[in-house]
């Protein structure tokens, strides 16, 4: 298995996992741009949002963006916000091709999204 994310869920590489749902799980990044920067992400392996088979994309999304909420109460910043963000492609800046939902948070982010 080549796909590092899959590697993760599978517990063949280590993570500093912060929470488990039926269909994702959510994990610190390595090189974190922001004091909280966490990747959340799908147990089974989609290479971005339009791998997911059309009649399973609303419960893929539905379920990493429940994770999102879950894990940003329990980590206390629901209330003084975050930012979520899916790079997709070349042009997106996507460095891993296992679909992932980056949240960032701890600290003011800057106004632009556009890197
Ligand atoms: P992308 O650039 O594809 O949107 O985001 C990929 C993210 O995965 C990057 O922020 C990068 O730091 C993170 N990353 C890459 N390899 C690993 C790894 O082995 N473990 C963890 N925890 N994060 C990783
Ligand atoms: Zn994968």
């Amino acid at each position: 298995m080549s796909c590092i994310f899959c590697q993760i869920v599978a517990g063949e590489i280590p993570a500093t996992r912060v929470l488990e749902t039926a269909s994702a799980i959510v994990f610190r990044d390595l090189h974190p741009q922001a004091p909280t920067h966490l990747l959340v992400i799908p147990k089974i392996h989609y290479d971005s949002l339009g791998d997911i088979p059309a009649d399973q994309v609303e419960a893929v999304t539905g379920a990493l963006y429940a994770a999102v909420r879950q894990t940003v109460e329990s980590l206390g910043i629901a209330e003084s916000g975050y930012r979520t963000v899916i790079n997709t492609g070349k042009w997106g800046g996507q460095s891993v091709s296992h679909l992932h939902v980056h949240i960032l948070g701890g600290r003011q982010l800057g106004g632009s999204m556009v890197g």
